[in-house]
């Protein structure tokens, strides 16, 4: 590490950060770091958002963080924790071992092992499909090259503009997977990370997915003992750096004078004021708190209208000692290959179709796991007859929906691993209900706004707002997960640091 380079942009100024999920805690971490002094207000008692876990009967469950890339040296996320001092602090679980992920096609009985790494990967799907090398290995060049083409994702300068993108940047992944593979089971598998990213066919941008499935062909990781150690760790950094991260505090308003925010009001009457302001929630809640003209009507109206990527139902399951074996790699339960695009669609009605599911690791994992995880993509209509309700009170019928979930997903397990329904002591379900009401996000999207290929510049939101001290960071600005909230924190931190300053310091600093 070297020294770091003092910015003065920001030094001693108040920054205030409304949300603690992973966007709001990496962007107040980076802007912390140099030199400003951050305060983020979190309405959770836990802070994290989709790195938060809960625990029950002694055991941890993570809510919203179950794999993570580019956490192998080199990897983007190394280089942003060791600029950051906190890569020592997060225990993770590399997935080195003969495979990394396995998908099952239920309908045909077919089971697919796939490991981690470029080349190992290639050559396991040219095991599977020999007629296809040609394609398989087109494809593979094609999604690494479409994930180099942007610049933050591999830590690099970035210019304004994608300088003339190619045509398959932007298509349906789909299209981009069916102009080189034409078996369909093979077109069908190479679209398996769908769930973790909600991929739709005609749909979903190529680049995205490329991003995404490279990030875990090239490597995936765990956090061993849950995700919450990152919320942990960044909070760590802006406490350190002599700010502060507060919760339960839910901010309900935002005044304004003379076009800039000057305060933000909490729930509990508290008025918080600072120079700088960063909405790290959903930009159509962030609308509803801002005093009437605040946006343009048309930009609110785009907030609220940019359709938003899909919910999903989780169901967290306790296990009993030395009954289940531990898993290491992730598994993709698809009833056929027909569902693998739009899987919240298909998941509903009662019946679940596709699903991922894992054994999150222990401090000092043995042979046996404590717990598995099961998260299926779903819609929010499934649960929109009780909207209106809250957590703990919404009604029997609910209830009874929410069993029915569980058990379908139950008896796919027990038809997996036989007699499974026995290894289990307790179960616990979020639906989409749950998880709107826990983040605060419209309609419990889990991924932010959905990106929408042919439309892309309709779901793009940038930083900066036309509010000079108001900025905004998160899922909902770029693309979500691991990959893209530390990536969008980069970009939000430096409108104020400066662009590219925090690139080039990390890339300085970390060798
Ligand atoms: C079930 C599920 C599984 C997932 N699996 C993965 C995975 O395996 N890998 C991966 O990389 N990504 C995964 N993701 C996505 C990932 O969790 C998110 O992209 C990421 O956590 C989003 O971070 P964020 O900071 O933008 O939003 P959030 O995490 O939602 O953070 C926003 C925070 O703001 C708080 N907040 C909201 N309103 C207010 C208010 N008025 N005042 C104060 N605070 C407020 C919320 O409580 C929350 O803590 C998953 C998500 C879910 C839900």
């Amino acid at each position: 590490m070297g020294n770091a380079v003092e910015n003065s942009a920001v030094k001693d100024k108040n920054i205030l950060i409304i949300g603690g999920g992973l966007g709001g805690l990496f962007t107040g971490a980076l802007l912390a770091k140099n030199g400003a002094i951050v305060r983020v207000l979190e309405k959770n008692v836990i802070i994290g958002g989709g790195l938060q876990c809960f625990s029950r009967n002694g055991k941890s469950f993570e809510t919203g963080m179950h794999i993570v890339g580019g956490f192998r040296p080199g990897g983007t996320l190394y280089k942003l924790s060791s600029y950051l001092g906190i890569l020592d602090r997060l225990q993770l679980e590399h997935l080195e071992g003969e495979y990394a992920d396995t998908i099952f096609f239920a309908d045909n009985n077919l089971s697919f092992r796939l490991p981690s790494g470029r080349e190992n990967f290639t050559k396991a799907l040219i095991s599977y499909f020999p007629d296809e090398e040609e394609g398989i290995k087109g494809y593979i060049d094609a999604i690494f090259s479409l994930s180099d083409l942007l610049p933050l994702y591999n830590l690099r300068e970035r210019c304004d503009y994608l300088i003339n993108p190619p045509e398959e940047f932007v298509m349906p992944a789909d299209m981009l997977i069916a102009r080189y593979v034409s078996d369909p089971t093979l077109r069908a598998l190479l679209a398996y990370h769908n769930s973790l990213y909600d991929g739709v066919k005609e749909e979903t941008p190529a680049f995205i997915h490329a991003v995404i499935n490279t990030l875990y062909i090239t490597g995936q990781s765990r956090f061993i003992g849950g995700s919450l150690q990152l919320a942990s760790a960044l909070a760590e950094v802006i406490i350190n750096n002599g700010g502060e991260v507060l919760s339960p505090k839910e901010v309900i308003s935002l005044e304004m004078l003379d076009n800039r925010v000057i305060s933000a009001t909490t729930g509990d009457g508290k008025v918080y004021t600072a120079d700088y302001f960063i909405s790290a929630i959903h930009p159509a809640t962030l609308s509803s708190m801002m005093p009437p003209h605040a946006f343009k009507k048309s930009y609110s109206r785009r907030l609220n209208e940019i359709p938003n990527s899909c919910s999903a139902f989780s169901l967290y399951i306790d296990l009993k000692p030395g009954a289940f074996p531990y898993l290491p790699h992730t598994n993709y339960y698809i009833e056929n290959e027909n569902l693998v695009w739009q899987q919240e669609k298909y998941n509903r009605g009662g019946e679940i179709k596709a699903f991922m599911y894992m054994t999150p690791p222990d401090q000092h994992q043995g042979e046996y796991a404590s717990r598995l995880l099961v998260y299926s993509l779903m819609s929010f209509d499934e649960v929109r007859e009780w909207e209106n309700s809250s957590l703990g009170n919404r009604g029997e019928g609910y209830e009874v929906w929410k069993k029915g979930y569980k058990d379908y997903l139950l008896d796919k397990l027990e038809h997996l691993y036989p007699g499974f329904r026995n290894m289990i002591l307790h179960t616990y379900s979020a639906s989409p209900l749950t998880i709107r009401d826990y983040y605060n996000t419209k309609e419990g999207a889990i991924f932010g706004y959905r990106k929408v290929s042919g439309n892309m510049a309709f779901s793009h939101i940038p930083a900066a707002t036309k509010i000079p001290n108001l900025l905004l960071t998160g899922q909902n600005i770029g693309l979500h997960g691991i990959c893209g909230v530390p990536i969008n924190a980069i970009i939000t931190a430096e409108e104020l640091l400066g662009k590219n300053f925090l690139v080039r310091e990390i890339n300085r600093c970390v060798r």
